[in-house]
This record gives structure tokens, sequence and C-alpha cells, in this order.
């Protein structure tokens, strides 16, 4: 269900939001962003899925500890040392101790996790049905296609080209904080995108997973937002501010976009 601001006044002809809010120009949405993790796929069943698989192949190969012991000091390090910290694996043996890996050179049980969590990689990033719908149905629109992700840029990248989306994306369109030089929450980086490309903010559409770094940032800059509630850790968060819309899942982005704003 697409949920549309209260308090807007009724009218008589149905006219796109789009159109309402302007001055009488017939002005549809120039381009629609997205962020990758928890709105184009559920990075956080990914990961969990991909932890348990590495832990599964360490304990294979002669890691001598409780399954779930070692699931939860893996989260623990990746809590603690982010999850773009190169050596989780080794600092889990580290916090297990050598007798758990007594008798077996470490750095094999290491790539045997390594090895497991990136065939996870390959097997399980996917989008949701929907959303691999959806960006293909807008691919054929006029509106820009655009990405606006923070991360590490080449990691970023990757999911894009994993996630088989890039045919639907406009090329120029595609930011990553790292580059841009401002990161998420700072509204700034919005800013600077729409400078790039010469968009108008309150003809642009975000669509995000993260209250405060999605959201409240795009609000501020006068965009459109759409929350998309459907998975992650950010889903029962509240920010500073309301999405203009929320959904839970991309059919409803596409009603949304052809009933409101008259997108075809
Ligand atoms: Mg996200």
């Amino acid at each position: 269900m697409a949920t549309s601001a209260p308090g807007r006044p009724p009218t008589t002809l149905r006219l796109p939001a789009w159109l309402r809010s302007t001055d009488g120009v017939t002005q549809p949405p120039q381009a629609i962003f997205f962020d990758i993790d928890d709105t184009l796929f559920s990075t956080t069943v990914f990961a969990d899925k991909a932890r348990r698989a590495a832990v599964d192949a360490m304990i294979r190969a002669g890691l001598r500890a409780d399954r779930a012991d070692a699931t939860r000091e893996l989260d623990d390090v990746i809590t603690e040392f982010s999850s773009n910290y190169g050596g989780h694996f080794d600092k889990v043996l580290d916090r297990l101790g050598p007798e758990s890996f007594e008798g077996h050179n470490r750095a094999v049980i290491v790539a045997a996790g390594v090895v497991a969590y990136h065939a996870t990689k390959w097997r399980e990033l996917k989008v949701y049905d929907d959303v691999y719908e959806v960006l293909k149905w807008l691919a054929g629109t006029p509106m820009v296609r655009g990405i606006i992700s923070a991360g590490i840029t080449i990691k970023q990248a990757e999911k894009l080209i994993r996630l088989e989306v890039l045919e639907f994306l406009t090329p120029a369109a595609i930011f990553f904080t790292d580059q841009v030089g401002f990161s998420k929450p700072n509204p700034k980086l919005y800013r600077r995108v729409l400078q790039r490309l010469s968009l108008q903010p309150q003809r642009c559409i975000y669509v995000g997973d993260n209250p405060t770094h999605d959201i409240d940032p795009c609000n501020r800059e006068g965009w459109t937002t759409v929350r998309i509630r459907r998975s992650g850790r950010h889903a029962a968060e509240e920010g500073a501010t309301n999405a203009k819309h929320e959904i839970r899942d991309f059919f409803e982005l596409r009603r949304l976009l052809q009933d409101e704003y008259g997108v075809s």
C-alpha cells in the first residue's frame, strides 16, 4: 500500500501530484535514484547466509568450535571492526583461541571461510523479483535511473554488476559516496549529484530504506522521498522527518509512479 502525505486538498480533477505541485506547468519527474543495500536486495539476509556458510566451511576444514559460538564471534568482529575490515575470519580464530585450530594450519581454515563466503556471494546476491521487473519497466520510460550509494566504491560497484541491473540504469547517474566526496547523511551529497546532472530536486525521487541517511537529507533538499520498508536493520527506525511515500515492494513503487506521477 502506497501512502501519500496527509493534508493534501482534494481535487475534483484527478491530476497527477506532480502537476498539482507546480505552477500549472507540466513537470513530470526527471529522475529517480536508488539506494542499494536493503533497497534493491536484502543485504541483511544475504550477509547472514554468507556468514553462516563461512562458519560451516571453517568447521568442515577443522575449526573446533560450536557453530553458534563461532557465528556470534564473527558477528561481533564485524560489528567491532566494520564489515569492510579485511581479516574477519582470522580475528574469529584469535578470539576462539589456539585450541580451536590445534593440529591444523590456521590459514587453511581461514581460506575455507573466505571461499565459502564468496561462493555464497555469487549464488545469493540477487535483486528481489519485483525490483528486477520494475527497474526493467523504468528503463522503458524517459526518466533518468540512478544510484546514490554509500560504501567502498569497488564493493558497491561490484554489487550492481552481480545484481544484474546495470542495463536498466543510466550510466552517468551512478554515484558512490567515496567518489563524490560527501557521505550519507550529508545533504551536500544529494545536492552535488543533482548539480552534476543539472537536475532540479523537486523533480527527483529518492528511494531508500534508511530514514536518517536516505529520507531526512533528501527531504531537506526538496526531493520527493520514497521509503522502502521491507527488511533490514533500519525497518523499525524513525527519522526526523517522514518520507512522502512508503512502500513495501517495487510493485507499489510502480503503481505510485503511474498513478500519482503519470509515469508511463
Ligand atoms: Mg540501504
